[in-house]
């Protein structure tokens, strides 16, 4: 029987020399790829309680959207800045080189819903970390982060510390 790992296309020198990138479009192309994901999702989240599902652009919304349906809670991505038509709070953070400015709708979240933020990879935690502030800037609980994979080597669970971090598969 096959595993989540096993649906991973591991890329190397993509984006750039010297990484090896992890596609998870092996699991999206592959039916059973996907049913095994989403269904070890379920299981993983089925005693967290939560209100809202928060997606991150893009990979993120794949695997968010049918958590949220499954669960039957509201689903709300969270984009770059720019993309999302009506008033939003943003929070701008560091990357390796120059900084990322990420937005969610005003209305999206509602002070003291608890909030499950959904990615498909987490590497350095960066990205996470930044989506668990702007939750908690609009009066939200982070109450769990949920990947398809975790690169461990890089120890972005610890740039989490103090947070549920659900992760499928570590590489
Ligand atoms: P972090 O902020 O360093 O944790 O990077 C995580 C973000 O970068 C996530 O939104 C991922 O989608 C993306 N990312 C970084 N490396 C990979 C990879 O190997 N495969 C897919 N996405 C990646």
């Amino acid at each position: 029987m096959k595993r989540i790992e096993d649906y991973i296309i591991a890329v190397p020198d993509f984006p750039k020399p010297g990484v090896l990138f992890r596609d998870i479009t092996g699991i999206l192309s592959d039916p059973d790829g996907l049913k095994l994901t989403l269904d070890t999702f379920y299981k993983t989240l089925e005693n967290v309680d939560f209100d809202v599902v928060v997606g991150l652009e893009a990979r993120g919304f794949l695997f968010g959207v049918p958590i949220a349906e499954h669960f039957h809670k509201p689903f709300v991505p969270e984009r770059k800045k720019g993309k999302l038509p009506r008033e939003t709070v943003e929070i701008t953070y560091n990357l390796e080189y120059g900084t990322a400015c990420m937005e969610v709708h005003k209305d999206a979240i509602k002070p003291g819903q608890r909030v499950v933020i959904v990615d498909d990879l987490l590497a350095t935690g960066g990205t996470a970390k930044a989506a668990a502030h702007l939750v908690e800037k609009m009066g939200g609980k982070v109450e769990c982060f949920a990947f398809v994979i975790e690169l461990a080597d890089l120890k972005g669970s610890e740039v989490l510390d103090g947070y549920r971090v659900e992760s499928l598969t570590k590489f």
